[in-house]
C-alpha cells in the first residue's frame, strides 16, 4: 500500500522511483527561467572550423561573445579534451550555465579509422560492425566528443553517387539490420555513460534517391516507395531510441526535407513517436532559398521550425529570426519550447549538467585511442571487409615464399589514402597508416624481393610512368596491381559520371597484362566502379574499398591467406555506367527478358547483356561451399503460423572459411506489383574445411508485409517464393502457399 502511495507521488511530482527528478522534470523547470532568446540559443549549432583559420577570423570573436550569452547549443568540429573544456568554459559564464554539445563526424572510425562504410557493409557482420562503433565512441568520446553525426541509413542504387561510400548499399533489409548495430555501438550501455555517444540517423529521407546520381539533387517518388524502401532504416533506429536525426538537402516530391512536415511531424515525431530532436544539415535551413521553397532566411526559418527541424547547423538563420518570427506571432513559441526541450533532455541524459567536462579527458584521450587493441581490430576488420570477386586457376592466396613480387599502382606506398574520406587529421596519424607496400612486405619472406613501380598518378593523364612499371613487372613471379578512384573521389559532393579507374590507369594495367605475368588486382574504391575488362582479362580481382589505418595489413592477411575473405558485395556491380541504376530487387515489367541476352521486345538495352558485372550479395571464398538439402517446414502455410527454413552448408574446399548464407523471398502476386527478390535474412557462418552446418531461418507474415498503394502496411496471402543461395542470383527456390 504504502508503494503505492509512493509511486503516486512520484507520478505527481515527476521524479523517478528513487525520489530523483527525471530529465523532463529537470528541463521543464530549467526552460521556465529561460528568455526566449535562451532558448533558441540551443537551438544553435556552430561549427569550430574557423577557428583553424586563426584570430584573424572576425567573426570567431562574436562566436566567442554569443556563446557567453548562451546564444549557442552546439557546436560541432571542436575536439579534443583541452579544446572541447576550452569552450565549455565560456558557455558556462552565460547566465544559466547550460553546457554546449559537441557533434562531430565519427564515420568510420575516428583516431584508429576502419574500413569507408560500404566496405564495412560488404562484411555482412553486424557484431564486427557494432564493435567497430563502439571503439569509435570510445575513441570520439575521450576526445570531448558527445555525439556523432552517424549512421548514414540512406539506401541507394546509384554508385555514380559519391556518398555510397558511407552508406550500406543498395538493400533496405541489410541497410536496416546494419544502421541498427551502429547505433548499439554508438550508444553503448544507453546515454551518460562516459563511451558512449549520441547516434544520428542521417539523412532524413531519400538523400540516396537523388536523380541521376548527383548529389543533393531532387527526390520524386511515390509515398508507397519512399515508406518501403527508403524509410524504413530510419524508422527502425527511431524504434531502437536512436537521440537524433538529420534532414537531408533534397528535396521530396518537391518539398525540401528540412522544412517536411509529412516526414518530419506527420511520420517521425508522430507515428514513430520519436523523442529524440532533429538537427538539419550544414545550411540545409539557408539552402531552401535557393531551393525556390522560401524567399529569404526569415521565411526558411519560419517553414523548418514549423516543420519540425529543431536544431539549425551553421545556416545562421534560428538566430537571427526566430526572435522576430515569434514577435510577429508566425511561430508559435510552444514549438521553441518543444526543440528546446528535445535537446536538453539530451544534455541531461549525457549528464552534462552534472559535469559539463565529463568527457574531455586528457588521460582518456592518450590511453584509449588508437592504442594497440584497436588497431588490431581495424586489422581484421579490414580484411572482412575485402571482397574476393574473381581467383581464376587459384593463383589466391600467394604463397610467402615467391621469390619476386612486383606492387604496381598510385596507391601501393599511400597512406593517407587509406584512411577514406570521413577522418579527421592528427598530426602523428600519417606515419602509423599502413601503406599497402609496408603490409605486403611485412609477410613476404625475408628472402623475397619486393618491387614496387607507382606506374601512374591517381588522376591524370601521365602515362610516362608506365615504361618503367611494365619493367617491374617483367621481373616479377606475380604483379599486384593496385588500382582505383581517389579517396577523395567518392564521398560528399562526389558524384561521377564516369565509373572507370580514374585517369590512365585502366590503359596502365593493359600494358602491364601484355608482360603475360600473372596478375592480382586490388581494387581500392568507395562505390563500385565499371571495370569490364578488368574482369574478363584479369585472373584474380579483390575489392579492398578504403581500409582505414591498419590497410595494408589487413591487404596483406588477405593475400597471403591468414584470412580467407568472406565478404560480400552490399551493392550490384554495373557493367557499365548507362546501366545504372541496376539493383536486384527491381520489378518485373510486362516484358522481362527470359535470359541474360534476351532482346526480342523485352525490357533490356539492345547493346548490353541483361545481367549487372557482379551481383548483390555476390564475392567468392578461397574455398568452396555446397548448398544441399533446403528443407521447408511446410509449403502450405495458415495466419500466423511460422515458417522454419533450413539449408545445409557444406565447406568443400581446402580452407576453413566463412559463408554469408542469404535468404530471399518473392511475393508471386500482389496488389501491387512486388520486388522480383527480397533479402529477408542473412547469417554468416564459419565452416571448417571438411565440414558442414545447417542453417536456420523463420519466416512469419510479418516478414510479408508491404505498402499498398494507400499506404496500408500489410501481407497478402498467396504464392511465395523462398529463396537461399550464397548471392542474389545463385538461389535455390521451392514454392509456398501462405493462406489467412
Ligand atoms: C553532411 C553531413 C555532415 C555535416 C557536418 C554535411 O555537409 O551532409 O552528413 O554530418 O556536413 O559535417
Amino acid at each position: 500500500m504504502k508503494r503505492v502511495y509512493f509511486l503516486l507521488a512520484v507520478a505527481a511530482f515527476g521524479m523517478n522511483a528513487f525520489g530523483q527528478k527525471t530529465a523532463e522534470q529537470k528541463v521543464s523547470e530549467l526552460l521556465s527561467k529561460m528568455t526566449l532568446e535562451e532558448k533558441i540559443g540551443q537551438l544553435v549549432q556552430y561549427s569550430g572550423f574557423e577557428y583553424a583559420t586563426g584570430p584573424q577570423n572576425t567573426n570567431s570573436a562574436t562566436v566567442l561573445e554569443e556563446i557567453k550569452k548562451g546564444k549557442v547549443g552546439s557546436m560541432l568540429n571542436v575536439a579534443g579534451s583541452e579544446e572541447t573544456r576550452n569552450f565549455q568554459k565560456l558557455a558556462l559564464q552565460s547566465r544559466l550555465k547550460i553546457p554546449l554539445l559537441f557533434g562531430q563526424d565519427v564515420i568510420h572510425g575516428y583516431r584508429t579509422t576502419f574500413p569507408v562504410n560500404i566496405g564495412q557493409a560488404a562484411s555482412w557482420d553486424l557484431a564486427l560492425i557494432e564493435k567497430s562503433e563502439r571503439i569509435a565512441a570510445t575513441e570520439a568520446s575521450a576526445y570531448g566528443i558527445h555525439w556523432t553525426f552517424a549512421p548514414m541509413v540512406d539506401i541507394a542504387r546509384d554508385p555514380r553517387w559519391g556518398r555510397v561510400m558511407e552508406g550500406s548499399g543498395e538493400d533496405t533489409y541489410l541497410g536496416t539490420q546494419i544502421g541498427l548495430a551502429r547505433i548499439r555501438g554508438f550508444q553503448g550501455k544507453g546515454l551518460g555513460n562516459l563511451d558512449a555517444i549520441m547516434a544520428c540517423a542521417k539523412h532524413f529521407a531519400a538523400y540516396g534517391a537523388g536523380v541521376g546520381g548527383r548529389d543533393y539533387n531532387s527526390v520524386d517518388m511515390s509515398l508507397r516507395q519512399l515508406n518501403e524502401t527508403y524509410l524504413p532504416p530510419f524508422k527502425a533506429a527511431a524504434e531502437a531510441g536512436v537521440a537524433t536525426f538529420m534532414n537531408s538537402f533534397n528535396d521530396i516530391n518537391g518539398i525540401p526535407a528540412t522544412a517536411n512536415r509529412y516526414i518530419l511531424r506527420d511520420l517521425l515525431k508522430g507515428q514513430w513517436n520519436f523523442k529524440g530532436f532533429v538537427v538539419s544539415d550544414w545550411g540545409s535551413i539557408g539552402e531552401m532559398v535557393a531551393h525556390g521553397y522560401a524567399k529569404d532566411n526569415k521565411e526558411a526559418a519560419e517553414k523548418a521550425i514549423i516543420a519540425g527541424s529543431d536544431m539549425d547547423m551553421e545556416s545562421r538563420a534560428y538566430m537571427a529570426e526566430l526572435p522576430k518570427l515569434v514577435q510577429e506571432g508566425k511561430v508559435d513559441p510552444k514549438l521553441i519550447d518543444d526543440a528546446a526541450r528535445r535537446i536538453l533532455i539530451k544534455k541531461f541524459e549525457m549528464g552534462l549538467f552534472d559535469d559539463p567536462y565529463r568527457f574531455s579527458n586528457e588521460k582518456r584521450q592518450q590511453q584509449q585511442t588508437n592504442n594497440k587493441e584497436n588497431r588490431k581490430f581495424g586489422r581484421e576488420f579490414g580484411s572482412k571487409s575485402i571482397v574476393l570477386l574473381k581467383n581464376q586457376g587459384n593463383i589466391l592466396p600467394l604463397s610467402k615464399s615467391v621469390k619476386t613480387v612486383a606492387l604496381i599502382g598510385p596507391f601501393g606506398k599511400e597512406t593517407t589514402a587509406n584512411h577514406g574520406f570521413w577522418s579527421v587529421a592528427f598530426k602523428d596519424d600519417n606515419q602509423r597508416i599502413i601503406s599497402q607496400f609496408d603490409g605486403i612486405r611485412n609477410q613476404l619472406d625475408k628472402n623475397s624481393t619486393l618491387l614496387y613501380a607507382k606506374g601512374a598518378n591517381v588522376d591524370d593523364q601521365d602515362r610516362s610512368m608506365f615504361a618503367e612499371a611494365v619493367e617491374t613487372a617483367k621481373k616479377a613471379d606475380v604483379v599486384i596491381m593496385t588500382l582505383g578512384e581517389g579517396h577523395a573521389m567518392s564521398g560528399e559532393a562526389k558524384s561521377r559520371s564516369n565509373l572507370h579507374f580514374s585517369g590512365v590507369q585502366e590503359d596502365l594495367l593493359k600494358e602491364v597484362a601484355k608482360t603475360g605475368k600473372p596478375i592480382v588486382l586490388m581494387i581500392n574504391a568507395g562505390r563500385p566502379l565499371v571495370f569490364d575488362w578488368a574482369a574478363d582479362h584479369i585472373p584474380a580481382i579483390m575489392y579492398t574499398w578504403w581500409l582505414g589505418t591498419e590497410a595494408g595489413n589487413s591487404i596483406a592477411d588477405v593475400l597471403f591467406g591468414s584470412v580467407n575473405p568472406g565478404g560480400k558485395l552490399p551493392m550490384t556491380f554495373p557493367r557499365t555506367e548507362g546501366q545504372i541504376p541496376v539493383y536486384y530487387n527491381h520489378y518485373n515489367t510486362g516484358r522481362p527478358a527470359k535470359n541474360n541476352t534476351d532482346r526480342n521486345y523485352v525490357s533490356a538495352y539492345i547493346d548490353l547483356d541483361n545481367d549487372p558485372k557482379f551481383p548483390f550479395g555476390y564475392g567468392l571464398s578461397y574455398t568452396s561451399f555446397k548448398y544441399s538439402d533446403m528443407n521447408l517446414s511446410s509449403s502450405n502455410l495458415k495466419g500466423n503460423q511460422t515458417l522454419d527454413i533450413s539449408v545445409t552448408v557444406s565447406n568443400t574446399g581446402k580452407y576453413d572459411g566463412e559463408e554469408v548464407v542469404q535468404l530471399y523471398i518473392r511475393d508471386l502476386v500482389g496488389k501491387v506489383v512486388r520486388p522480383v527478390k527480397e533479402l529477408k535474412g542473412f547469417q554468416k557462418v564459419f565452416i571448417r574445411k571438411g565440414e558442414q552446418k545447417t542453417v536456420h531461418f523463420k519466416l512469419s507474415t510479418q516478414d510479408l508485409r508491404f505498402y499498398d498503394d494507400a499506404l496500408n502496411y500489410d501481407w497478402e496471402p498467396g504464392e511465395f517464393d523462398i529463396m537461399l543461395g550464397t548471392d542474389s542470383q545463385q538461389v535455390q527456390t521451392k514454392r509456398i502457399t501462405w493462406l489467412k
